[in-house]
């Protein structure tokens, strides 16, 4: 067996010590006699593998009481096309804040149900930078704002919980939900796909304050009516157990490694490591405002296009995998969610390094 240095945005690298815990109750799940791919979602077993995948993603995260937190399906995309059905409650426009593609996919979603007042946007800087906050022009009105926290094609992320006054923020944190410490309280919604830092694609997780739910708009489907999924404990129908389940590993997982402050201390390092190096010479480069780069994902060109290929290669021979940049921006792209170690991070950097050296 054979384990590579997976840089992949997503689907992406999990932990070892979880694939193993997985695999090793994979045919027999703590004696029930099946694997949890197997069992109803309303036995006994399951309902006590939901309940402390809940409780520990609460603790892990300092989840307020008046917050419910949903296991839902449909992928972040499906979220962005169901929070305006949920959260208009009978107003009419939503602002949003734009760093990159998925911010405004999100917003075209929204268009169908609001009119949608694009509060700031960096696309004029080619989404290499979050805009000043003192720039945003916010509507008093909105029924929320929408903010994506970490732009996973650009590499662009907020530094700090963005601060919207008495409008419900809502944020895409896709691919940057546990990464550190986050105030929970400073957001109406969060909404995030599992698949990046958080366990299999499938599952997608909706932490929302619950004074915002209960209002829905009248064609809103049942499964994805926010009060509704929490009436039922995320089990209006069969929810993705397997993934549910996976994702309670790797809560534990957090817990068992320093919490949020112990991830955030090892992400930034990571982080750090790469854009020093990228800093450093001017073979590779990253274009994003160092206050605003992302600890995620690390895009980074060559100075010579045509050597991309020739990197890959030579990256992929060295079992450095997944690192071709988004097609919309091409070049490379480094993701170094909270499974990755920072010795992948290093193997990484050697290997720029050896590539600079003998390409330049
Ligand atoms: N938002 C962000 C920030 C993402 O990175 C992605 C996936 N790359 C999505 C939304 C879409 O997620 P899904 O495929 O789960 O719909």
């Amino acid at each position: 067996m054979k384990r590579v240095v997976n840089f992949s945005a997503g689907p992406a690298t999990l932990p070892l010590e979880v694939l193993q815990q997985v695999q090793a109750e994979l045919l027999d799940w703590q004696g029930s006699g099946m694997s949890v791919m197997e069992m109803s979602h309303r036995g006994k077993e399951f309902m006590s593998i939901a309940a402390a995948a809940e409780a520990d993603l609460r603790e892990v995260a300092g989840i307020p009481a008046n917050y419910k937190v949903l296991f839902l399906q449909g992928g972040a995309t499906g979220q962005f096309s169901f929070i305006p059905m949920n959260l208009l409650r009978g107003k009419t426009g939503v602002d949003f804040v734009l760093t990159g593609d998925w911010g405004k996919k999100a917003a075209k979603e929204a268009a169908r149900h609001a009119t949608v007042n694009v509060a700031a946007t960096s696309a004029d800087a080619k989404f290499t930078q979050v805009p000043d906050r003192a720039s945003w022009k916010l509507d008093p009105n909105a029924a929320y704002v929408h903010v994506t926290s970490n732009e996973t094609i650009h590499g662009v992320e907020f530094a700090a919980d963005p601060d919207t006054g008495a409008v419900p923020l809502v944020a895409d944190m896709s691919s940057n939900i546990l990464s550190r410490p986050f105030d929970v309280s400073k957001y109406g919604l969060i909404y995030a796909g599992a698949q990046k830092n958080i366990g299999p694609a499938g599952l997608t997780i909706v932490v929302v304050r619950d004074d915002l739910i209960g209002q829905a708009a009248p064609l809103t489907p049942g499964i994805f009516d926010y009060q509704q999924m929490a009436d039922s404990e995320s089990m209006l129908n069969t929810p993705p157990c397997f993934a549910w389940y996976v994702s309670g590993l790797v809560f534990k997982w957090i817990k068992a490694n320093g919490g949020l402050a112990g991830v955030g201390e090892r992400n930034a390092a990571k982080a750090k490591l790469l854009y020093d190096y990228i800093d450093s010479q001017d073979f590779y480069r990253n274009p994003v405002a160092k206050a605003d780069r992302s600890r995620m994902n690390v895009p980074f060109t060559l100075a010579n296009a045509e050597l991309d290929a020739e990197f890959l290669k030579g990256a992929k021979a060295a079992d450095l995998d997944g690192l071709k940049g988004h097609r919309s921006v091409g070049g490379m792209r480094a993701s170094i969610y909270n499974a990755m170690p920072i010795e992948g991070v290093q193997q990484l950097v050697d290997y720029m390094k050896e590539f600079a050296r003998t390409r330049a």
